[in-house]
């Protein structure tokens, strides 16, 4: 059923429902909206004379339609008739649009949560990833992050050449043909994955640093996922403007299959007229351009992350990144990495673009393959190798680096920007923080040394290191090539405890 409660419609799947004016209403109100955000001097043409601005963009709306979305007394005012119960004051296509941007970030976040791994130690590993980006980059910009399953990149390299590509995508190379010995091993890899990883594996996308109208035949591969996996894959690309006609197939593709939402990157103001002059506002309905031009960062309102190529130009363009004091990452996925021309894959998860992690991610194993038996060896070594779903007595325990400690007499607070965790009941509560900082010491030492300096049993102190554990406080980061494991340093190394730590609430 597409009708949710009158008047709203849901518009992300079956349309054949929906009134037309309800369609065309949402679909103008996008389509003022995308220009207004992007083009500063459309919005010196609506200051002198609203009327004829939309008229010129051919926007079936009155200014008072619109003014409620985009002028901030306006939209509050709106707010306080809806939850007044007077929505019948505001104008109908300013709920529908609101309904529509409501049911786009449920959407998010279902897909977020319906993304849940078969194996048991890739679930229990992903809850941690998006526990530790909560803390690590703030809740806001973590609730951006869906820790999609995987991406399967189809080219090597990208033609665009974006100065800001949040993952340095390197020089267009190749692409991956549709043979038909392509298409048997993309079908044979496509299984494997879903194997691997579940079923859940249907969220992932066919691009990463790559843009998928490279290749040719994105067509033939999208429709072959559609087989596999029973779902449309989402396709973002930042050349929706250059053959508008094949871009309309691509979208009538995904609209057939179903694919709820798909995204243009508007890189140059250009690119939007195109867009706008190449599609009736209608048919990019589910369409998000996402402003990435020049011009959208001039109110200071929009900014691109500081993450891979951007980071070159830090100091020079400035004013459209965010602060390098600021997180920043474009990563999205906590799972696996294909690039199907190299045939390689990689375990990957997003973090805080750094001086080790340029491009906003860390790098948890990699390899290559030939064929699909390979490839599930492959991926399943990389999980045996580096993916616990449990903390072990005897693994040695260090608090990620961004963490800080705050204690007093009997209590214990951890914290990062986003996240924090307060321990009460903790005699002796500098003993427990020191061990923590240590960042030396194994479960079972620490269990051992609050057992008998301040007598605390030690199933309450594996509570609250198995909290921290999943909580995503611990680090996890790959080892940096060079360096080894932390020795542990503390004298009562020896097995007494035969238990693992699986509590899961704490003092
Ligand atoms: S941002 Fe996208 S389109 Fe631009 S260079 Fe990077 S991968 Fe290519």
């Amino acid at each position: 059923m597409t009708r949710q409660s009158a008047p709203f419609y849901r518009l992300l799947g079956d349309l054949s429902d929906v009134p037309d004016e309800y369609i065309r209403d949402v679909s103008h109100m996008k389509r003022f909206l995308e220009r207004w955000t992007m083009d500063p001097k459309y919005q010196q043409a609506f200051a002198r004379d609203p009327a004829a601005a939309l008229a010129d963009l051919g926007i079936d709306l009155t200014p008072a339609d619109v003014i409620p979305l985009m002028d901030r007394e306006a939209a509050m005012e709106a707010t306080r008739l809806v939850r007044a119960g007077r929505a019948a004051e505001v104008p109908p296509a300013v709920l529908r649009y609101r309904y529509f941007i409501h049911e786009k970030i449920e959407h998010r976040r279902r897909q977020r949560s319906e993304t849940i791994p078969g194996d048991p130690r890739l679930r229990a590993w992903r809850d941690r990833m998006i526990n530790r980006c909560i803390g690590e980059l703030g809740q806001d910009r973590a609730d951006q992050i869906v820790h999609a399953p995987a991406a399967l990149e189809l080219s090597k390299g990208c033609t665009v050449g974006c100065w800001f590509c949040g993952v340095a995508a390197p020089k267009f190379d190749s692409t991956l043909k549709y043979t038909e010995e392509n298409s048997q091993l993309w079908r044979d890899c496509l299984g494997v994955l879903g194997e691997v990883y579940g079923i859940a594996a249907r969220s992932a996308f066919l691009y990463w640093a790559t843009d998928p109208l490279d290749n040719p035949d994105y067509e033939h591969f999208l429709a072959d996922f559609y087989d596999v996996f029973g779902v449309c894959p989402q396709t973002t690309t930042a050349q929706g403007q250059k053959d508008i006609e094949r871009t309309r197939r691509v979208l009538q593709l995904a609209h057939s299959l179903n694919s709820p939402v798909d995204r243009f990157s508007i890189i140059a103001l250009n690119s939007l007229y195109r867009v706008h002059e190449g599609f009736t506002p209608e048919e990019l309905l589910r369409v998000e351009c996402v402003p990435q031009n020049k011009e959208s960062a001039e109110g200071g309102q929009i900014r691109k992350s500081n993450a891979g190529r951007a980071r070159k130009f830090a100091k020079k363009r400035s004013g459209e990144l965010v602060s390098a004091e600021q997180s920043s990452t474009i990563a999205c996925v906590s799972g696996f990495l294909f690039n199907m021309v190299d045939r390689t894959v990689k375990l990957i998860s997003p973090c805080n673009a750094s001086d080790r992690w340029p491009l906003g991610y860390w790098v948890i194993a990699q390899g290559t393959f030939e064929g699909a038996d390979e490839l599930r060896d492959l991926m399943r070594s990389m999980i045996d190798e580096t993916i616990r779903d449990s903390l072990g007595v005897l693994d040695i325990v260090r608090l990620r680096s961004d963490v800080r400690i705050v204690f007093g007499p009997d209590r214990l607070r951890v914290a990062s920007m986003g996240l924090g965790l307060a321990f009460e009941n903790q005699p002796q509560a500098a003993e427990l923080a020191e061990l923590l900082d240590a960042g030396t010491y194994t479960v079972e030492q620490i269990a051992l040394r609050r057992r008998a300096s301040a007598g605390v049993p030690p199933a309450q102190t594996l509570a609250v290191l198995d909290r921290l554990f999943l909580s995503g406080f611990f680090d996890e980061e790959p080892p940096a090539p060079e360096s080894t494991a932390p020795e542990s340093t503390a004298p009562e190394a020896t097995g007494l405890l035969q238990l693992t730590a699986t509590g899961r609430s704490a003092g």
